[in-house]
């Protein structure tokens, strides 16, 4: 296998504890002003992070595919593998705990466990739409902002809309 060079341009980010691919992807793309197929190409594994993006991991991703990854946006593999679901998932509504995003602004790939309805740490109700305008949540590469596409509404102030388990 050849190595593809490290683009000059990679500007490396931490992922934050338990974050999930897509909402790392997005804020790569975002810091490094380059759009997933751009990183993708430049990783040499084509198209796949737009699959995963919106957590569409069949296939599942190869050992290759998350060391190429890694090698580009300058993680261990292992930090790539952790930010990938550790069992079965759903994908059609996004969750939020706001709760958790006051203390680290990222969707957790945990939320999107299938039976996850509830975060453990702060005892209270995943978010399953915007508690304002009733809005779904955009898929995690998405949440630049922080808050509503649609009401605007900060992620961070529906903590206190959210339901006590
Ligand atoms: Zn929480
Ligand atoms: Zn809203």
């Amino acid at each position: 296998m050849s190595l593809t060079p490290i683009p000059p341009w990679v500007f490396s980010i931490d992922p934050y504890p338990g974050e999930s691919i897509s909402h790392f992807l997005g804020r790569f793309s975002r810091e490094n002003y380059a759009s997933l197929s751009h990183i993708g190409s430049k990783a040499g594994i084509g198209a796949v992070l737009g699959r995963w993006e919106k957590f569409r991991f069949n296939p599942p991703p190869t050992g290759q595919q998350l060391a190429s990854l890694a090698r580009l946006v300058r993680l261990k593999p292992e930090q790539v593998q952790q930010m990938l679901p550790e069992e079965t998932i759903q994908i059609r509504v996004i969750r939020l705990c706001a709760a958790c995003y006051v203390e680290e602004p990222c969707h957790k790939m945990k939320w999107q466990h299938k039976f996850a309805d509830r975060c453990n740490h702060h005892q209270l109700r995943l978010l399953l739409e915007c508690p304002n305008c009733k809005a779904k949540f955009p898929i995690p590469s998405q949440w630049a902002k922080g808050a509503c596409k649609r009401c605007l509404m900060t992620f961070s102030s529906m903590v206190s809309l959210q339901k006590k388990t």
